[in-house]
């Protein structure tokens, strides 16, 4: 997907600071934090959204969830609580169209979301 802002991430061409980065995933500091804490987890696949992910991705979608426990612990926002986030289509917020999950935390969050 040589058009997707966050495949470029992955390849390198849209600079970014990462944070973690394996053979499957990547993660990376949003660049507009909503959050004092606000990173963000994709997969090196491109998939749009969790709508398009398929049983195929089943292990990949529980190393997403459990590397953004893991940056939750790294980051320090374990203990104060965090929020874990994907917005699929744009009504729902999506504006990337590349599977990501946004690790937010740092500060109390609203429930129900806007
Ligand atoms: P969505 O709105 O699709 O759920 O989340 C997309 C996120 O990507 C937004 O929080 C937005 O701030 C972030 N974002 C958009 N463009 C870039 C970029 O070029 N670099 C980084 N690091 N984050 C971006
Ligand atoms: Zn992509």
């Amino acid at each position: 997907m040589t058009q997707c802002l966050f495949c470029g991430v992955v390849r390198g061409d849209i600079p970014a600071k990462i944070l973690h980065r394996d053979d499957r995933i990547v993660a990376f500091e949003d660049i507009n934090p909503q959050a004092p804490v606000h990173t963000l987890l994709i997969p090196v696949k491109h998939i749009q959204s969790l709508s398009e992910a398929g049983e195929e991705d089943r292990e990949l979608l529980g190393d997403l969830l459990l590397a953004a426990g893991r940056l939750a612990r790294e980051r320090g926002v374990d203990a104060t609580g965090y929020r874990v986030v994907t917005n699929c289509r744009e009504a729902a917020g999506q504006s990337v169209f590349h599977l990501h999950v946004h690790l937010l935390g740092g500060r109390r969050f609203a429930w129900p979301p806007g």
